[in-house]
This record gives structure tokens, sequence and C-alpha cells, in this order.
């Protein structure tokens, strides 16, 4: 997905994603919908703790080692949603189509991931014996560019600290519609719709992705260990929306 000259031209924020995931080995191996369903990375959970996600009724991380869990959304469980892809494919409004014994349903990605508030034990809502099929992308207006930003605490071969999709709709230097997608800060690739509102009709410039950056993160709630990624978020969407806005 990351090589394909259609995905790069029309969908770059996907391409983009695709290319941070993990290693090319791993990503030779790899499908999307795998990348889009695979479980957290919290270590609690990998290391077999006996917390929300793995049928008990606690959550180890929240008074414990949280370092990269949520800033947003979280409780009972405070897990990130780790795919990069994911978080691109909200920003492009994709479908999934997804298949079981009951037959099929298509579903905005916005309504597939879940919550933990609705069953801290899964992240989206696919049926124990439902997969994901397909996913489908609509297609953009003219004028619409976007890109995926993503910080790590090491050079490659890791999930996302913070990240950032974005995809604007621009008339020559006026944003006529913006979608922003944060990841690494949620259980659920997170959505600014407020943050998108402010843009929609306005020249980007410094000021404006300034006061853009101070609302995506309005209503964060960082745990004991968590709290930098509160200026990192900032800084990402400001930076990102700046550089975007800019290309031609
Ligand atoms: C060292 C390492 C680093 C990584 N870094 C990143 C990273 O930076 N960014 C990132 O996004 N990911 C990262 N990953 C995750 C990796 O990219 C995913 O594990 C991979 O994409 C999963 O792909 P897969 O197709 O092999 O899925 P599998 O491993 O086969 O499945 C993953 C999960 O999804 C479920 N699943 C698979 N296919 C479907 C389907 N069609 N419908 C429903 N459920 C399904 C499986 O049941 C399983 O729970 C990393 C993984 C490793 C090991
Ligand atoms: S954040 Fe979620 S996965 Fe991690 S310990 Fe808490 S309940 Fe378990």
């Amino acid at each position: 997905m990351s090589r394909n000259d259609v995905i790069r031209r029309q969908f770059t924020v996907l391409a983009e994603a695709a290319e941070t995931v993990a290693t090319p080995q791993i990503r030779n191996v790899g499908t999307l919908a795998g990348n889009v369903c695979q479980r957290p990375w919290c270590w609690y959970f990998r290391n077999g703790f006996p917390c929300y996600k793995n049928g008990g009724n606690t959550c180890f991380s929240f008074g414990g080692e949280n370092q990269f869990h949520a800033i947003f959304g979280g409780g009972p469980s405070y897990i990130v949603h780790p795919s990069d892809t994911a978080v691109a494919l909200l920003a492009l409004d994709a479908k999934f189509r997804i298949v079981g014994p009951a037959g099929e349903r298509v579903l905005p990605a916005a309504e597939f991931f879940a919550l933990p508030q609705r069953n801290p034990a899964r992240e989206n809502v696919l049926a124990a014996d439902e997969a994901l099929a397909e996913v489908q992308l609509p297609g953009l207006r003219a004028g619409t560019r976007s890109t995926y930003h993503k910080i790590m605490d090491r050079e490659a071969w890791t999930h996302a600290v913070v990240s950032a999709a974005i995809v604007l709709e621009m008339d020559k230097q006026v944003c006529r519609s913006a979608r922003i997608v944060l990841g690494g800060v949620a259980p659920i690739p997170w959505r600014l719709p407020k943050v998108e509102q402010m843009l929609a009709g306005e020249r980007i410039t410094e000021a404006l992705a300034a006061k853009a950056a101070e609302a995506a993160l309005e209503g964060a709630k960082p745990l004991a260990k968590n709290a930098y990624k509160v200026p990192l978020t900032k800084g990402v969407v400001r930076r990102t929306l700046l550089e975007l806005a800019a290309r031609g």
C-alpha cells in the first residue's frame, strides 16, 4: 500500500501511515485488516496480567506504568489504539465491510472502533464470529491533500506515541473542509470535530494552527506519567497542519 501509485497520489495519508508501520519484514506479511484489528500493546495485557482485556476486572496501568497510555477517552481500560492505518482510514472516512454467519454489514470507520466504556475487553464492534472483509475508500474531491505524521520513542519499529492524520480539502489557500484524527492518545482513533470546524472556510495561518492545536487538547485527561503527551500532541497538530497547508 505504501508503494502503490494510486494510493500514494490519492490517499497519501494512508500510504504514509502504512509506511510507518513496524518494519518492512512485518509489513510484508501483515494485512490491512489485521493491522486495524490488532489487539493493544499495553504491557500488562501482553504479559498476561488479569486486567479487563484479559477477562479480569481491574486496570493495572491506571495507577501503574502508564507512560504510553490514553489521555482521551480512557476508562476503565486506558489503552491507546495501536494501528497507524486505522487513524488514516478514519481521516479518509473509509467504510468497513464486515461478514459473519448472520450476513454482512457496512459501517463507517467511526462506528467500527469502540471505547472501553462499551466493552473494556474489546476495541471494536466485531462479534466473535465476524471478520473485517473489505475496506472501502470514498472518492476525494479536487483540491484534497492529506498527510500522516507519527512521533515514536525511537526511530523505527514501534507504535506511535502520538500521531496525526490530516485530510484538507483546499480551494487555493482556503481550507474548505478538514478531517483530523489523532493516534496514540485514546483507545480509538481520536477525531477532532471542533478543530475541523475551526478550519473550515479559513486560511491556515500560524495563528490559526496554534489555536487549533490548543483546541485539539481540550478535555485531555493525562494519567500520572503521560502528561508529556499534551504539549507533544499540540506540536504535532500545529506543525502537521502548517506543513500540509503549505504543500502546493
Ligand atoms: C515489533 C512490532 C512492531 C509493530 N509496530 C507497529 C506500528 O508501528 N504500527 C502499527 O500499526 N502496527 C504495528 N505492529 C503491529 C503489526 O503491524 C500488526 O501486528 C500486523 O499489522 C498484523 O497483521 P496481520 O495481518 O498479520 O494480523 P494478525 O496478526 O493475523 O491478526 C492481528 C489481530 O487481528 C485479528 N484479525 C486479523 N485479520 C482479521 C480480519 N480480517 N477480521 C477481523 N479480525 C482480524 C486477529 O484475530 C488478531 O487479533 C507491530 C508489530 C510488531 C510485532
Ligand atoms: S490499559 Fe487496558 S490493557 Fe492495559 S492494564 Fe489497563 S485494562 Fe489492561
